[in-house]
């Protein structure tokens, strides 16, 4: 990895981050007379933990990460453009992500005016780790990863997201806000031994908090303080918070959740292959399953008209004629398996 210096933006590396109230005293006291809050209302009228040590130190629990190496941000959306914000010059830096994948890593480039380039993935949707390394230069900062991949479901082999790791120089995020659903175990447990990685996971998919808007990026200590430099100071309020602490207080729970999402992703696969106009139902690690039909426009809108929506990808790179299903509940998928068992084209 080259130095980190070298990596982030000159202005960044350069900062020194703006100092709110709530960070130049730390500790317990009677009188908060220091940030120009009104008296009344507790507890919604003080600023919150800018650095969310709480939440954080509930968090090395639950997935043995240390507090130290945790950034936390207004869905994963608020990470992503961090990185862009910290690491690409506009106009002079650029980054290299997988096709197809997420949607946000391309518009936060475009946002931040920096070159986003792509490589596809090969047969099977597996990760092309010469031709992403081929299509880095000196001037890529970020390599975008995401296993299992969204939209194709599937997670990367873990021999080729280590090359990427071991082969790139700089930065490379690995979106593992599916890893829940995958049998490959997350690359976690790995931050001391890969420098440049930035895990990001989220609580919109396992943890069915979508709506809180509260994402995680793991990473070394020193990419946190460089992340932390350039965040909002309260990027993430009081009550998503207090909310965290408290769903995180029953991760069995969502254990249980997963492995219903697993059985019935495993049924909703065997159903839809079973239709006529199913061509192929891709093996999915995550919480959605990608089908190829023989028309996908056609099912898309047929569906609407039941009021049952699901994800368009026909237009997507290497996902002609394909739809994306969110696995459901038992019932959801009884309903839309219902209605494409009457579907005639
Ligand atoms: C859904 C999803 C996320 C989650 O984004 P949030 O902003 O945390 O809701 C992140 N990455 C990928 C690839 C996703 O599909």
């Amino acid at each position: 990895m080259r130095d980190l210096k070298d990596l982030v933006r000159k202005n960044v590396w350069a900062l020194k981050p703006y100092s709110c109230a709530r960070d130049e005293f730390k500790g317990e006291a009677s009188v908060y007379l220091d940030a120009n809050e009104n008296p009344r209302n507790n507890p919604y009228n003080r600023y919150p933990d800018p650095l969310q040590w709480e939440v954080k130190k509930r968090l090395e629990q639950v997935k043995g990460v240390k507090a130290e190496n945790i950034l936390l941000g207004n869905g994963s959306d608020e990470p992503i453009d961090l990185m862009y914000r910290a690491f690409c010059e506009p106009r002079i830096d650029n980054v290299v992500a997988i096709c197809p994948t997420y949607g946000m890593y391309q518009v936060c480039a475009d946002v931040n005016d920096v070159e986003y380039r792509s490589v596809n993935l090969k047969e099977g949707y597996e990760l092309d780790v010469d031709g992403l390394l081929a299509a880095t230069d000196k001037n890529t900062k970020v390599v975008w990863l995401c296993s299992p991949n969204n939209p194709t479901g599937n997670s990367l082999k873990t021999a080729d997201i280590e090359r990427v790791l071991k082969e790139f120089d700089g930065i490379v995020v690995l979106d593992e806000a599916y890893s829940d659903f995958a049998s490959a175990p997350s690359f976690k447990t790995r931050l001391s031994e890969f420098p440049n990685i930035v895990i990001l996971q989220t609580f919109s998919k396992a943890w069915a908090s979508a709506a809180v808007r509260l994402g995680m990026a793991f990473a070394s200590t020193d990419i946190i303080s460089v992340l932390n430099k350039i965040k909002y100071p309260y990027n993430v309020n009081k009550l998503t918070q207090e909310y965290a602490l408290d769903i995180l207080k029953d991760p069995k729970k969502i254990e249980d959740w997963v492995e219903q999402t697993i059985q019935l992703r495993g049924k909703l696969e065997k159903d839809l292959r079973k239709l006529s106009f199913v061509v192929d139902v891709f093996k999915s690690d995550a919480n959605f399953v990608l089908a190829k039909m023989t028309n996908a426009q056609a099912v898309y809108e047929y569906l609407v008209g039941k009021g049952i929506i699901v994800r368009n990808r026909n237009r997507v790179t290497l996902c002609s004629e394909c739809i994306r299903i969110t696995v459901g509940t038992a019932e959801e998928n009884a309903e839309l398996m219902g209605a494409l068992n009457e579907f005639a084209f």
